[in-house]
């Protein structure tokens, strides 16, 4: 993940925030998990609710909700589902960001922190 990344996505959705630096890391954490070189056009994606994420794995995968390629479960949790060639992994946020730590410091953890500290990373399938 790049500053570079998160302004260009910035830039299309509107501003910097901490829910759009999630999207864009769960996505690129996917991305090697799979392997991908390029993303797969059978990709799909389900995570909780319509919010601030959704921009950032538009950004990184071209899933969105316009495109049917995103869908909602609305089940509270932070959990991101890639799905594509029979494969689905999990991408979870292990706990909640520390608000009271500020916007910035939320999306400089989200983006570069350590991976398998802030996620838990599964094979469903
Ligand atoms: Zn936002």
């Amino acid at each position: 993940m790049t500053e570079e990344i998160l302004k260009a996505a910035a830039k299309e959705h509107g501003h910097e925030c901490p829910g759009l630096a999630l999207g864009l890391r769960v996505s690129e954490i996917a991305s090697e998990v799979f392997g991908w070189e390029k993303i797969p056009e059978d990709l799909t994606v389900t995570a909780d609710r319509p919010a601030c994420y959704v921009d950032g794995i538009r950004f990184m995968t071209g899933c969105s909700p316009a495109n049917g390629r995103i869908s909602f479960r609305n089940d509270g949790r932070w959990a991101f589902v890639f799905s594509s060639s029979g494969r689905k992994i999990s991408v979870e946020l292990k706990s909640r960001p520390n608000f009271a730590a500020g916007r910035e410091a939320m999306m400089e953890s989200v983006l570069f922190g350590d991976r398998d500290e802030l996620f838990n990373i599964s094979d469903l399938v």
